[in-house]
């Protein structure tokens, strides 16, 4: 009887089937077998499932973003032709942006959303270079019918105008109060602990937190060999405004009297070293 019910039957039913591919890692996906009616029914051009999600894609949403129309070609930089017999922006130069929604539910219907495994499927689906949102709407448009999620994803190189701006940055241990997690799959470029407290201290110094702030982000204080790395690592301007910000802030009514002194004279002691350096090299 189970081997008359095709995969994508098994699938929306959820009928486990010893002989049915769903011995998988988690994000190894397999494409549904499923017909044109099928995806017809469930809206979407694919259907992929792995031994903990389901994904229902659907291609070429129009979106109410612009783009430029891929009508669009230069010979210049600042001389688009456009195609006016182009159906697209009909001759406008102008066309919605396209993007890629997936419709991602795990395979025991549960609602556990996890951020970090919806950035590989979107990865995974999409390119890791795409970027794509997940939307929390007005209520009067919410929908809310089932442990169900949605990722919007825009083409290759349509970058969000918010969000982090300062690289990649991916740790696997705890760093100072934060809590992380292992992960399943290591990715790459995760970053050495050192790197992380001296990029931690770097942040810190560059806030002017010091004493106890500075003890809540890097766990222990910072040693005076890694406070000199930090400012030794300043060009000449940079390491000039910071000695005026520390001796402006050097008076008796600042409870951080102590480290602030500390890092004056840290710093005035790398601005002597180069003095000398420059004068030994310009004699
Ligand atoms: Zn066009």
């Amino acid at each position: 009887m189970q081997e008359q019910i095709d995969p994508l039957v098994r699938l929306v039913h959820g009928i486990l089937d010893a002989t049915a591919p769903r011995s998988l890692g988690p994000f190894e996906f397999q494409q549904a077998d499923a017909s044109e009616a099928e995806l017809e029914r469930f809206l979407c051009n694919e259907i992929w499932y792995s031994g903990r999600y389901q994904v229902f894609i659907r291609k070429d949403v129009q979106s109410g973003w612009a783009m430029e129309c891929p009508c669009v070609t230069r010979e210049q930089e600042d001389d688009p032709q456009i195609d006016p017999d182009c159906e697209e922006c009909t001759g406008k130069g102008h066309c919605s942006m396209r993007v890629t929604h997936l419709s991602i539910k795990r395979e025991d219907r549960e609602p556990i959303h996890d951020w970090r495994d919806l950035q590989i499927i979107k990865s995974l689906f999409c390119g890791p270079e795409s970027e794509g949102i997940e939307i929390y709407p007005a209520e009067s448009r919410m929908v809310d019918t089932a442990n169900q999620f949605h990722l919007w994803v825009f083409p290759d190189g349509a970058t969000i105008p918010v969000g982090f701006n300062d690289g990649r940055l991916v740790a696997d241990s705890n760093y100072g109060q934060g809590k992380q997690r292992p992960f399943e799959i290591k990715p790459e470029g995760l970053i050495a602990d050192d790197d992380f407290r001296r990029k931690a201290l770097t942040y810190c110094e560059s806030k002017g937190m010091i004493g106890s702030e500075q003890i809540k982000v890097l766990g222990e204080p910072a040693t005076d060999a890694e406070i000199r790395a930090v400012y030794a690592a300043l060009p000449k301007d940079e390491l000039k405004s910071a000695i005026e910000h520390w001796s402006k802030r050097c008076n008796k009514d600042d409870p951080d009297e102590q480290e602030v002194k500390r890092r004056l004279f840290l710093i005035a002691d790398i601005n002597a070293e180069r003095m000398l350096k420059k004068d030994a090299e310009n004699p």
